[in-house]
């Protein structure tokens, strides 16, 4: 199929072809990324789907932050009903706030004094990304997806979060259809605060377990 990727085309426009321009990055496509290319603009070229439609749900996907998981973490710090359905069932309690996990389940451990959880997918990159948006750089690497289950305290440590021998550490393995958030434990400090303010102090990576919820810098 020919295509009409023309390197003067700003990002986000879309090309005459039908489909949303991307930056060259002049490495050859793989295998999969010339599929998804075919199957994306047979989509187009059929009528089933706009190249636009496509751009705005890139568009709605890339908008999403690990803030919106920070306001699930607040909430839960401070409304005790909707903490007991958050641990029931993530997933319904996420989507009733209006994070929509989809068709995919999604379980909410919480870390406490005694027990310490961290969220990896061993196998690629499955991520809650309705709640904390794209996954980093680090997530994804081999070396956390294989060292994460076999030395967490190391790789902790490497974060810089010291874990007392006596704290539990478990590992949760993410997969296609299994999804996991970390419910970090919430600083004194901040008892008391209102939700806009405990926002604030609800880290990414205290989402993910490598590392704790702490004062805004
Ligand atoms: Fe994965």
């Amino acid at each position: 199929m020919p295509h009409d990727h023309n390197d003067s085309q700003a990002p986000g426009t879309i090309s005459p072809s039908g489909h949303p321009y991307r930056p060259d990055d002049d490495r050859p496509l793989t295998y999969w990324q010339n599929m998804e290319i075919a199957v994306r603009e047979l989509l187009v070229e059929k009528g089933y789907i706009t190249a636009l439609q496509i751009q705005n749900q890139i568009d709605t996907m890339d908008a999403r932050s690990p803030t919106n998981g920070a306001n699930v973490v607040a909430r839960a710090w401070t409304d005790p009903e909707f903490k007991a359905a958050l641990m029931n069932d993530a997933a319904q309690a996420t989507r009733d706030m209006g994070f929509d996990i989809g068709p995919m389940h999604l379980i909410a451990v919480e870390n406490s004094d005694m027990v310490h959880n961290v969220v990896v997918c061993t196998l690629c990159s499955c991520y809650p990304r309705n709640l904390l948006g794209l996954p980093p750089d680090w997530y994804k690497s081999r070396a956390y997806r294989s060292r994460a289950v076999i030395e967490p305290r190391k790789v902790l440590t490497e974060f810089g979060l010291v874990l007392s021998e006596n704290v539990q550490v478990r590992v949760h393995d993410s997969t296609a259809d299994m999804r996991y958030i970390v419910i970090p434990s919430q600083p004194e400090a901040s008892k008391g605060l209102p939700v806009p303010d405990l926002v604030k102090w609800v880290t990414r990576d205290s989402m993910i377990g490598v590392g704790k919820a702490h004062a805004p810098t």
